[in-house]
C-alpha cells in the first residue's frame, strides 16, 4: 500500500459542509483528503463567468446573515471576509406589485426590540395585525409560543396571526429562508429562525452579501489546506466506499484510484451517498432513512436592463412569484456591464418547467411593477438558473427524522446541509453540519490515526 495514499480522514464532497470538515480536521493537525467530482469547490455555493455578458454571476444569488457564525469563520480564516457587504442594521425594503412600499428596519432599538419596533412600522399592517405580531414576537422571545409538529401555517394561525399578515409579512421570511411554503414547512424551524436570526442579538439578524462571486470566497481553501497538511483532488468521483470487517477502509474512485482511511465523511446528498455505499450497508437504519427527503427547488433569474435602478442594494417584493430583487451594482466590487439585477424565486415548482425566456419576462414585468420608475426597463440580456433540488424541503416529518452526523456503522460519517443542524438549508446549516461530521471523527474511539 502507498503510504501516500493513507489518510487521517477522507472527506467525501467540497460544498460547504466538506469544506467545513476538511477544515476543522486540517487544524487539529489530521492528515485529510478531500475528493471533489467537479472541477470547482464550493458544491451549490458557486459562481462562474457568463459568457455573453462577461460578468460573474452565482448558481444563485446567496445571502447571509450575522449570525452566520460558522460560515463567516470559515472566511476569517481564508482571510476573504473583507470581500462581504454588511448591513450596519437589519434593513428590508418590501415593495408591493401595486407600486406601493414599506420597510422593515431595526435601527432604532438594539437586539430583539429593534426588529419588534420595526415591524410596528409597517404601512401595510393594521394595528391589530401589529400588536399581534408584536405580541406573538414576544412569545418567540420568550420560548412561549409552542411549535410542536406544527407546519409553519399551523403555528401562525394558532398564535393569532391574520392571513393578510402571514402572506406580507411571514411568508416572504419563510420562504427565503426555508425555501418552502408555509403550508409544508415545519414550524419548529421557522421559531429556530425567529430566534436565531430575528430576534436574536443585533449583529445577528443583519444582511450579509458577497461582493465578489461565491467561488472567490472559498478560492484560497485549496492553498489553505495545502499548507495544512491536507490534500484537495478535483474531478475525482467517488464510486464506492471500501468497507474491510464491516468497516470503511478506503474510497474507490471513478479514475480507478484507492485512497485509504479509517475514518469517511460523506458530505454529498443522500441520492450521491446510496450510489456509493457497499451493497451490505443496505440493512442498516441510517442507510434505509436516506429515501425520506424531498426537495424544493429554486430559480435564480439574472436581468441585465438598460436604465439605472432605485439605489437599493435588494428588496422583498410582494404580491409577485419573484420573490427577491438584488441589485447587483449596487454591492458588487467589481464593475459590472450594464445594470444587473439578480432575482429569485424560492419554492419555484409553479415556474420551474417553463421556457427561460417566459419566465425572465415575467420577472422583468413583475419588477416593473414593483419598481414603476423604470417601467421603461429593456431587456439586454437574461439568464435563469433552475435548481431543482435545491435544497431539501424541511416538512414537520423530516424534520424530527433528520440525520445525525454518525451512521450506524463505526467510521462512516455524514454531513450535509440536510442533516440534523436544527437549521434550514443554508451555508450556516452546510457549516455547522460539517462541523459536527469533523467533531464525531475527532470524538471517535474506533478512529485510528495512521499519521498523527
Ligand atoms: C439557488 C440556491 C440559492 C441559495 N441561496 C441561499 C442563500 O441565500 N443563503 C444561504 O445560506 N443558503 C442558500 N442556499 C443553500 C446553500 O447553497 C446550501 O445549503 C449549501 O451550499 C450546501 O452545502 P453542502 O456542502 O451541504 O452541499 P453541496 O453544496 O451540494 O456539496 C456537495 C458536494 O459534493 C460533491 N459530490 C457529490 N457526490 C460526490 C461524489 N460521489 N464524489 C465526490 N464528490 C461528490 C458535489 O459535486 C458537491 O460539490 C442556496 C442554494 C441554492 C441552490
Amino acid at each position: 500500500m502507498n503510504n501516500d495514499n493513507i489518510f487521517d480522514c477522507i472527506v467525501i464532497g467540497a460544498g460547504v459542509s466538506g469544506i467545513q470538515s476538511a477544515l476543522l480536521l486540517a487544524q487539529h493537525n489530521k492528515r485529510v483528503l478531500l475528493l471533489e467530482s467537479t472541477l470547482y469547490i464550493g458544491g451549490r455555493a458557486r459562481s462562474f463567468i457568463d459568457k455573453q455578458s462577461g460578468d460573474c454571476i452565482d448558481n444563485g444569488q446567496h445571502a447571509l446573515m450575522g449570525c452566520y457564525t460558522h460560515f463567516l469563520n470559515i472566511l476569517s480564516t481564508l482571510k476573504t471576509d473583507s470581500l462581504l457587504y454588511r448591513q450596519h442594521h437589519l434593513s428590508v425594503p418590501f415593495m408591493y406589485s401595486d407600486g406601493h412600499s414599506d420597510i422593515l428596519k431595526a435601527d432604532v432599538f438594539p437586539a430583539a426590540l429593534g426588529v419588534a419596533f420595526g415591524i410596528m412600522n409597517l404601512k401595510k399592517l393594521s394595528l391589530s395585525e401589529k400588536i399581534s405580531a408584536l405580541y406573538f414576537a414576544i412569545r418567540i422571545r420568550l420560548g412561549f409560543a409552542k411549535s410542536g409538529s406544527l407546519t409553519a401555517f399551523e403555528f401562525l394561525l394558532s398564535e393569532n396571526q391574520s392571513a393578510h399578515c402571514i402572506d406580507i409579512l411571514w411568508t416572504p421570511i419563510i420562504l427565503a429562508t426555508l425555501n418552502g411554503h408555509p403550508k409544508e414547512v415545519a414550524a419548529s424551524l421557522f421559531v429556530q429562525v425567529l430566534t436565531l436570526a430575528f430576534l436574536g442579538k443585533k449583529d445577528a439578524s443583519t444582511l450579509i452579501l458577497p461582493k465578489v462571486g461565491l467561488s472567490d470566497l472559498l478560492s484560497p481553501f485549496p492553498d489553505w489546506l495545502a499548507e495544512h497538511n491536507g490534500i484537495i483532488k478535483l474531478g475525482e468521483l467517488v464510486e464506492e466506499v471500501v468497507f474491510k470487517d464491516k468497516k470503511p477502509s478506503a474510497v474507490l474512485t471513478k479514475s480507478g484510484e484507492i485512497y485509504h482511511s479509517n475514518s469517511i465523511i460523506m458530505a454529498i446528498p443522500p441520492k450521491s451517498i446510496k450510489r456509493i455505499i457497499h451493497k451490505e450497508c443496505k440493512e442498516y437504519t441510517f442507510y434505509k432513512a436516506l429515501d425520506q427527503y424531498t426537495f424544493s427547488p429554486i430559480i435564480s433569474v439574472y436581468l441585465w436592463i438598460d436604465v439605472e435602478f432605485p439605489d437599493i442594494e435588494f428588496a422583498a417584493l410582494l404580491g409577485t412569484n419573484t420573490q427577491w430583487v438584488f441589485h447587483k451594482n449596487a454591492f458588487m466590487q467589481n464593475n459590472i456591464s450594464s445594470t444587473l439585477l439578480s432575482c429569485t424565486v424560492s419554492a419555484g415548482n409553479n415556474s420551474i418547467d417553463d421556457e427561460g425566456t417566459s419566465i425572465a419576462i415575467q420577472c422583468l414585468q413583475e419588477i416593473k411593477l414593483c419598481f414603476p420608475s423604470i417601467k421603461h426597463a429593456k431587456l439586454l440580456h437574461w439568464k435563469v438558473i433552475k435548481e431543482k433540488q435545491a435544497t431539501f424541503l424541511a416538512t414537520p416529518e423530516i424534520e424530527n427524522k433528520r440525520h445525525s452526523p454518525y451512521t450506524d456503522i463505526e467510521g462512516l460519517f455524514i454531513a450535509g446541509d440536510w442533516t440534523n443542524t436544527k437549521l434550514p438549508a443554508t451555508l450556516e446549516g452546510a457549516a455547522i453540519s460539517g462541523y459536527h461530521a469533523a467533531n464525531a471523527v475527532l470524538a471517535s474511539k474506533s478512529t485510528v490515526f495512521s499519521h498523527s
